[in-house]
């Protein structure tokens, strides 16, 4: 079982997105010491440095932390700071969320353009109108006739959430600012 979150915002939920648990650790490391070097990281996640300097790299590539090199006194040799680029945050979130709207408008010219046939049976997939007259009205999974489907829920439910993607576009000011909180002590 995951973890639960106890601390969400922008740039943990697109490291998780883009990466998944490890990247969602790394991402918190950042935001709970801002200017971590890849060894700080480390030793702040439990990861292998290897590894965390891999996923450094990816966030970096997508230019969601931006990178310092600065010098280490002690060892006197160069290493990097990562800080998190908060408005790339945004820019990055909200192309995932156009991407989902645009699936889910593809969805919803589905469903609003074709009739649908179903057997009742949980396990077999919808059909439409065409596959259910080249079936003959009979379910080719489980042989129960296919009757027609009421998908009034479903269209339902893909006008809430495209409305919601939309309003939530409109509004990216509104969208929950990256906190930068000071180091524990
Ligand atoms: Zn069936």
């Amino acid at each position: 079982m995951l973890p639960k979150l106890e601390y969400e915002d922008s740039f943990v939920k697109v490291a998780g997105l883009v990466g998944g648990e490890e990247y969602v650790k790394v991402a918190r490391a950042l935001l709970n010491n801002i200017d971590s070097t890849d060894e700080e990281i480390a030793s702040a996640t439990g990861l292998k440095i290897n590894k965390v300097r891999r996923i450094l790299y990816d966030l970096y590539d997508k230019s969601l932390i931006s990178a310092v090199r600065v010098r280490d006194p002690k060892r006197d040799w160069y290493v990097y700071r990562w800080r998190v680029q908060p408005d790339q945050v945004e820019v990055f979130l909200n192309s995932i969320k156009q991407k989902l709207l645009n699936r889910l408008k593809t969805k919803l010219e589905y469903e609003t353009s074709h009739q649908f046939y179903h057997c009742g049976s949980p396990t077999c997939p919808k059909r439409t109108f065409e596959e259910a007259v080249d079936y003959m009205f009979i379910c080719p999974e489980c042989g129960n006739p296919l009757r027609p489907f009421d998908n009034r829920e479903v269209i339902e439910a893909l006008n809430w959430k495209i409305k919601q993607l939309e309003e939530e576009l409109k509004t990216p000011t509104k969208a929950k600012k990256i906190e930068i909180r000071p180091e524990e002590t």
